[in-house]
């Protein structure tokens, strides 16, 4: 039987995982249970707005992600691109500066509004430490137990390194690894100017990867199934079978490309799976809520991503300066454990932006739409000695794909990528076909 793989997931994981295969001319087929792809990165449509179901970013490091998206065609105007900044207003003003590494840091650092030199010689510092043991700890520790052994300022803490951390690994410092963190410091702003990069999408994240990918799917005759919950996997004499398959197709290999906590229904089947699925059902998740609000007249922000400190917001992004309308912020409460209703977050969230951004002394209108997002599991809680599985499992050809893989990142787009690319890879290491060239795409 010729190899046909299954992807089960239709997120960033499960199509780069597609389009990899399909490059190599594997027959491949995706099944994804939403209407919409791109799974905790995608758009939704809410009133006649169309937001994504979280505001994203991403930074110059995610090579494998910006590979993906150069292969698939997609314009790099698509992305607003600035060399790595924190802008909290009227506290911080931090830029790297656009010269070669270390000096983009070290003179952004020196430039930089808002530190003295007793944070800039901090900074300087956690990253020589870090850099002496070529960013490995000896054994992970938490964020906040870094911060204090390299006697971080306080201030640089509260503005520039828990920010990060919360920013990068989704969990507060007193809970965060220090060793994936220090990875991210590793691969971003302590690479290059170019890895350290913001890049924030000027587009919906559906539009962004998951439709071109579609795209070029169908340009090579591989089918992609939305609306299609695959309820349990098994095994016959033929080769995998999918419950909720409209084709009762056999399948050689299967990817299970969702997210940790739904591996458990669909693998039921298998007892070799037992202490896995409890290990992934065992995984903790951290939420992340995004409130969106649009104002008329449209309220225009300095910059379009600010940071915030004090208050529920975290970040605020201007979609109207991100190729969104006039007027659409959108404030993200990143790691968010809080009670407060979808009502109660919007409110605050208007009163922070109010606080900030009204001018003197006026007050802002209501916004004339409001939407509170929140995704109670954004991304696995990223403390140390976290359990992440390996891309293979205990049955032979059913590989797991997914932002949870064990990796060096945290819970990523780009981890999402590199798992699917991992497993792609897997399968035609197993099946004897080469990876195909890694910038050419047919
Ligand atoms: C609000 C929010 C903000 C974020 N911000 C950032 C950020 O700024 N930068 C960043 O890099 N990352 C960010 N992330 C993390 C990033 O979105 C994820 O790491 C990434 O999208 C995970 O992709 P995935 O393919 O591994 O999993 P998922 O996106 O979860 O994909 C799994 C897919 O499988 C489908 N599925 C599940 N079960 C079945 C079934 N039985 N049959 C068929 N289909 C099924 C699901 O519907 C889903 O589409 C954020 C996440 C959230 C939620």
């Amino acid at each position: 039987m010729s190899p046909h793989v299954a992807v089960i997931g239709g997120g960033w994981a499960g199509l780069a995982c597609a389009v990899e295969l399909a490059r190599a001319n594997v027959q491949v087929t995706v099944f994804e249970s939403a209407g919409t792809l791109g799974g905790r990165a995608r758009a939704i449509e809410k009133d006649g707005w169309r937001v994504d179901n979280g505001q994203h970013i991403l930074i110059g490091a995610y090579t494998e992600t910006l590979r993906m998206l150069r292969l698939l065609g997609v314009s790099p105007k698509r992305l607003y691109t600035r060399p790595f900044f924190v802008h909290i207003p009227g506290v911080l003003d931090l830029q790297a500066a656009e010269l070669p590494a270390p000096f983009h840091l070290a003179v952004g650092l020196l430039r930089a509004k808002g530190l003295n030199w007793a944070d800039r010689r901090a900074a300087l510092r956690l990253l020589r430490t870090l850099k002496r043991t070529k960013f490995r700890l000896a054994q992970d520790i938490t964020v906040r137990k870094l911060l204090t052994q390299t006697r971080q300022t306080a201030k640089l803490c509260e503005l520039l390194w828990e920010p990060l951390c919360v920013a990068a690994l989704n969990t507060p410092a007193e809970r965060a690894s220090a060793q994936v963190f220090a990875n991210v410091l590793r691969d971003s702003v302590a690479a290059s100017a170019s890895a350290s990069e913001v890049l924030i999408p000027r587009t919906d994240l559906t539009e962004l990867l998951p439709v071109p990918a579609v795209l070029y799917l169908s340009r090579k005759g591989q089918s992609v199934h939305t609306m299609t919950r695959i309820r349990n996997v098994t095994r016959d004499e033929h080769g995998f079978r999918l419950e909720g398959d409209p084709f009762d197709a056999a399948y050689t290999h299967v990817v299970l490309a969702t997210g940790p906590w739904q591996v458990a229904d669909i693998t039921a089947s298998f007892s070799e799976m037992e202490r896995l699925r409890s290990q992934l059902s065992d995984m903790r998740h951290e939420a992340i809520t995004t409130a969106y609000l649009a104002y008329d007249p449209p309220l225009t922000l300095p910059k379009p991503m600010i940071g915030l400190t004090d208050g529920l917001l975290q970040w605020v992004f201007d979609r109207g300066q991100l190729g969104g309308p006039a007027g659409l912020l959108a404030g993200v409460v990143s790691a968010a454990s809080t009670n407060l209703s979808r009502e109660e977050i919007a409110l605050r969230a208007h009163q922070e932006i109010e606080k900030r951004f009204a001018t003197d002394s006026k007050h802002l209108p209501a916004p004339k739409w409001a939407q509170v997002i929140t995704e109670k599991r954004a991304t696995f809680a990223c403390e140390p000695g976290a359990f992440r599985p390996i891309t293979v499992t205990p049955v032979k050809n059913l590989y797991l794909a997914g932002d949870y893989v064990a990796s060096d990142y945290p819970a990523t787009l780009e981890s999402a990528v590199r798992s699917g690319l991992t497993a792609a890879r897997t399968i035609f290491r197993a099946i004897g076909v080469a990876t195909p060239n890694l910038f050419s795409i047919d």
